[in-house]
């Protein structure tokens, strides 16, 4: 893995979290898009070479709306970096974890991403996310 790429922060609404992030950041989010696959609308921030992903819920049962019912608000995922998501998730496979994509599919902010299951993570959701070319 290259680096962290992003944290994901699950938020229950994205505007008036966007403000807040503004503020305790000093500087605007970057984009904003929603992945209509996953059920969520997210934003991004720059923190120096780093960045910072919210998520809201678009629907009941989207994966951050469940997150926020059980656990609240606050840090959802860690995002890996990886050159070849494909090795990658062989890999990992192979040492035990649980893959929840054995197939990469398109996430936000031009990504292939698969996600890691939490229980074989010390309770961390983990994306791997590659740049798509
Ligand atoms: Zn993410």
């Amino acid at each position: 893995m290259n680096k962290i790429e992003h944290l994901g922060i699950a938020v229950k609404d994205l505007k008036e979290s966007n403000l807040l992030f503004e503020k305790l950041l000093g500087a605007a989010h970057y984009k904003t898009e929603e992945v209509a696959s996953e059920g969520v609308n997210t934003s991004f921030f720059k923190v120096g070479p780093n960045k910072i992903e919210l998520l809201e819920a678009t629907k009941p049962d989207s994966p951050i709306a469940k997150f926020i019912e059980k656990k609240g608000e606050g840090i959802h995922h860690i995002a890996f970096e990886v050159t070849d998501i494909k090795a990658e998730i062989a890999r990992l496979k192979g040492e035990g974890f649980t893959v929840l994509n054995e197939e990469p599919k398109k996430g936000a902010d031009n990504k292939w991403v698969a996600f890691l299951h939490p229980k074989t993570t010390n309770g961390v959701l983990i994306e791997l996310c590659q740049e798509m070319e």
